[in-house]
């Protein structure tokens, strides 16, 4: 049979030594070990230290687990926001933040771009009620990118603002300077080419800080999974309740693959097939980068609008083994959208373009 290769946005591709470490942790009983045990505590200790040293992220955050990257929203926007928070729109996932947080009833605003364009966020003039800032940085249904520079100078103009960013489909490509954002979210099933249901929150001491305040004048910050209960169990590394251990574990093992092959080369390879995507749809008659402007263009979520013939492209590339997704939402018929994570090889994105 064909070995599929999956340039999906997420689910996507798993990361090539997934395989050898499930059957690894099998042989180990990973799965069936005691979550309040020391062998859980050690595990959760090393994938915390080791993520932070992969990411350049500052000693004094915490890590914390969910079960996905939309439970993630409305952690942050319960722990953070008694009133407002503002988001910055570039697709569905920010659209889909913004709800969350009137579905908490808070009183949101937004900042939204035009579809397949960007917000220069280095002049966002944010407004005085807005307590938290929601950046989607890489939003997978347009595939639009934000600078990290843009997310850095807000906190620099705002520094008792909160920050949260969504970098579900960027990490661990996407460079951030993680003492200038509060909170950083993703789930594990499209950078880093896990099994899907698990979550990550990096969170920072001012947005503990504030649910501790919010806490305190008797707003609900949520139950067992609010900022303050995951923090009290990380200083133990426990979590609050039984967690998916053996995603935590295969995400360790992953993390310590990436710190041998080295943060810089995973990311000059994206840059190395990211141009190769892009260069061969400028080029081509009749598909283009749907993206307009480079600069908000995406490295690891390619979207390309292919006038409608998405679902015949798929079709062709299936047969050869290669699964895409489709465009998002309206976009179905006109896009088609590429990954391009870590764990697609340059000779799979080759065999992807050749194809089309
Ligand atoms: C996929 C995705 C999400 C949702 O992730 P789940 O793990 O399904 O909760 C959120 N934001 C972005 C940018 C995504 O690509």
């Amino acid at each position: 049979m064909l070995q599929k290769k999956y340039f999906t946005v997420g689910p996507s591709e798993l990361y090539p030594t997934v395989y050898k470490h499930i059957l690894k942790a099998l042989k180990r009983d990973i799965p069936s070990i005691s979550h309040r045990g020391s062998e859980f505590k050690k595990l959760y200790q090393e994938v915390s230290e080791n993520l932070k040293k992969l990411l350049k992220i500052p000693a004094k955050h915490q890590i914390f687990f969910t079960s996905s990257a939309l439970e993630a929203f409305e952690r942050i926007i319960q722990g953070c926001v008694q009133s407002s928070s503002l988001h910055i729109i570039t697709g569905s996932f920010g659209s889909s933040w913004f709800k969350t947080a009137q579905d908490l009833a808070k009183s949101p605003l937004k900042e939204e771009a035009s579809a397949g364009e960007g917000i220069d966020l280095t002049n966002l003039k944010v407004p005085k009620e807005a307590e938290l800032i929601c950046i989607t940085q890489n939003d997978t249904s347009t595939g639009v990118w934000l600078p990290p520079e843009g997310i850095h100078a807000l906190k620099l103009h705002y520094p008792k603002k909160l920050i949260a960013v969504d970098v579900v489909s960027s990490i661990p490509y996407v460079d951030l300077d993680y003492s200038k954002i509060d909170i950083t979210l993703f789930s594990v099933q499209k950078g880093f080419g896990l099994p899907a249901g698990l979550g990550v929150m990096i969170v920072s001491p001012q947005a503990l800080e504030k649910a501790g305040e919010l806490l305190r004048t008797g707003i609900s910050i949520g139950s067992y999974h609010s900022l303050i209960n995951f923090s009290k169990k990380y200083s133990e590394f426990l979590t609050p309740e039984t967690p998916n251990v053996l995603n935590i574990y295969l995400m360790s093992s992953v993390i310590g693959d990436m710190l041998k092959l080295g943060i810089d080369k995973i990311r000059r390879q994206t840059d190395q097939k990211a141009n190769l995507i892009y260069k061969f749809f400028e080029r081509h008659s009749d598909f283009k980068p749907f993206v307009k402007d480079p600069k908000y263009r995406s490295k690891t979520s390619l979207v390309v609008d292919v006038l409608g013939r998405a679902k015949e492209l798929k079709e062709k590339l299936a047969k050869k083994g290669i699964i895409i997704s489709a465009g998002y939402g309206d976009y179905k018929e006109n896009h088609i959208r590429l990954a391009n994570f870590p764990s697609q090889t340059l000779s799979d994105v080759r065999k992807l373009l050749s194809f089309i």
